[in-house]
Order: C-alpha cells, then structure tokens, then sequence
C-alpha cells in the first residue's frame, strides 16, 4: 500500500503518518506532501525521519499538478492539509477559503485525472454548526457558523459532490477536538498548558460553559486508518470520544495538571460567534468498522502535559 498524506507535518497528520508507518508491515511508501504552513514542522516527523518508506515532499495542494503528479504514484491520499484553527478564520478567513475549499477541491480535481484513487478527507464535527443536547448523526444538516466550519464545510460538500458526478472513492471523516503531543500552542490545551508551564496567564474565553467532546490524537489516527482501509466510498464518518467536558471543567483539569490554580486565568471576552456545544453520534464508525477510542482522557491528559513539560524546545521554537 502507498499512501499519500497531506498535511503530514502537522498535528494529526505527523501522529497519522508514525502511526502508519509503526504498526503496518504492509505499508510499501508514506509519501508528505505538506507546504509547511506556520503549524506544518519537520520536528513532528523526526522520529521516522531515518525510515526508507518515507518520502517528504514541500508543496502546496493548491498546485494540482504536482498533486496528480503525486497522486499517480500511490494508492491513496489522506487529506490533513487544512487551516485549522477557528481564531484565525475570524481574523484571515480567506486563506481559509483558498486551502481548505480551493486546495481540496484541486486534490479532487487531481484525483478523478488520475482515476484509481481512494481518498480520506478529514473532517471536522464543527461543521454540524451548535447542538445544545443530543448528537449528530451523519445525516444532520450542515450549519457551519465560524469560517473555518464554514470552509470544512464546503469542502465535505466538494468531496461528496465528486463522489456523486465522477464516482471519486472518497470517504469523509468528522472528528471532534483532539489532543495529544505536537498540537501547535495556539489551540486551547497546549496554549493553556505551555503557558501554565512558564508560570505565565491563560485566558479563558466568557464564562467558559461550551462544552467539546475531546479524544486523544491516537484515537483519531486510529479511525482515519479504519476508514481508509475498510470505509465505504461517498460515506460519511462521525468519530468522537465520549468525553464532554466544558471548557472551564477542561480548564480545572489542566490547572491542576500544572501545578496552578484559578488565580492564574484571566476571564476574557467570549470568541465572536463561539458555539456552545458540539457532539457527534459515531455509532455508525462504531457498528460499521469496529472503531471505540481506547485513551481514558486522565491518563491521555497527564501524558501530554508530560510531554509538552518534556519537550519545551519543540514549542518555544
Ligand atoms: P494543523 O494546523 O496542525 O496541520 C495542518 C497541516 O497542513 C500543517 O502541517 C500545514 O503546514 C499543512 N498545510 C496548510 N496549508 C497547506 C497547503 N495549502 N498545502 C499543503 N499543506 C498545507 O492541523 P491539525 O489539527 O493537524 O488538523 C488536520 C486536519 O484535521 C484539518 O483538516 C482539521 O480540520 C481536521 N480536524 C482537526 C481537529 C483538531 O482537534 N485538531 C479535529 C477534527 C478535525
């Protein structure tokens, strides 16, 4: 099997591509296409850098040639390559327009040129839009409310309009909030955790009531390769955790996993638009794949504190 992973150096895509590589004999060639973005860092792939499978390409998934070139040469694409984080998208919506609408788009566009593609496209539960109880099924409508669900969105949209009109085997994945190690410290765990770690302030936005499902990195990285080897073409995957914890109980945690209290957070005003709760009913992943996240929170919480305690040089560079 080869497989071709966008956005392969950063967070989810750097796990994706170890784990690949670690618990798959069968695995011919791991190909990282990734433009290295502020969040994309060859760091995440040190520890497979010596591994002969592995190949590192720098580009963009915006240029549809080198793609397709790419694309030709292996069986499947993973698509991770993606501006990720909802602060941003409020600030500079329109990169998020270019990568995760117009890149993906390309990717598609690529692969129907090449024919005999499978690809992954990984997703996000915030395209659902807010939910105040209960779950989404994969058959909810879509209402995106930030750009950055907006552009993921429109992207699904994108995938599933090119299953439908060229018959592209492309999959989808939506996934709720992941953590773990090598998360960029700009997303609320290691922002919170780093900063606690230098005895510096967090800031917590509103009263801190939204409330996230959380699932460690691992276990997504788990349900993308279940999909990506047993998933059915046009299908769409919910993949959650199943711990729901609102951001100032999440805050409490990390607190506590620091070494520092309450004094230390500064209540700032909320994020514009800030939904108050997603969650995701991934029974169908579930019933379909056999997939369930094997990570307690706790424990996967105190590991990752330990690593960003262990590794401060990856996130002071
Ligand atoms: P990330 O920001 O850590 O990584 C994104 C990677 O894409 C980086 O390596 C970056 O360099 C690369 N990239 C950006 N633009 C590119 C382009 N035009 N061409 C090639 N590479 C490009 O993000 P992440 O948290 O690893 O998220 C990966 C995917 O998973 C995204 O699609 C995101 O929507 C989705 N997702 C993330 C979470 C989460 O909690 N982090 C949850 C659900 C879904």
């Amino acid at each position: 099997m080869k497989t071709l992973v966008t956005g392969g150096a950063g967070f989810i895509g750097s796990h994706f591509v170890r784990s690949l590589l670690a618990d798959s004999a069968e695995q011919q060639k791991v190909t990282v296409l990734d433009a290295l973005a502020y969040a994309g860092n060859l760091t995440n792939l040190e520890p497979v850098r010596d591994d002969p499978r592995l190949e590192f390409v720098k580009g963009d998934i915006l240029d549809g040639e080198q793609v397709a070139e790419l694309m030709a040469e292996h069986d499947a694409v993973v698509n991770l390559a993606a501006e990720s984080h909802v602060d941003r998208s409020i600030a500079h919506g329109g990169t998020f327009v270019s990568t995760n609408v117009l890149g993906t788009q390309t990717l598609l566009e690529a692969a129907v040129r090449v024919g005999r593609t499978t690809v992954v496209h990984v997703s996000t539960d915030e395209v659902y839009g807010s939910i105040p109880e209960g779950t989404w099924t994969e058959r909810a409508p879509l209402a995106p409310n930030s750009p950055y669900a907006a552009a993921k969105a429109g992207s699904d949209l994108l995938a599933l309009a090119y299953h439908r009109t060229h018959g592209l085997d492309v999959r989808i994945t939506r996934c709720s909030n992941n953590y773990g190690p090598y998360q960029f410290p700009e997303k609320i765990i290691p922002l919170f955790v780093t900063r606690l770690l230098e005895g510096r302030r967090v800031p917590l936005y509103g009263d801190g009531s939204q409330v996230r499902d959380w699932l460690h990195v691992k276990d997504h990285c788990r349900a993308i390769r279940l999909v990506l080897e047993g998933g059915r073409a046009g299908e769409v995957y919910n993949v959650g955790g199943g711990t729901e914890l609102t951001n100032r109980q999440l805050t409490g945690r990390l607190l506590a996993a620091c070494d520092a209290d309450w004094d230390s957070v500064d209540h700032v005003a909320d994020r514009k638009g800030h939904d108050l709760r997603y969650s995701v009913d991934w029974s169908k992943i579930r019933t379909e794949l056999g997939y369930e996240p094997r990570h307690a929170f706790d424990e996967g919480l105190a590991e990752t504190v330990a690593w960003y305690r262990e590794n401060r040089e990856w996130w002071r560079r």
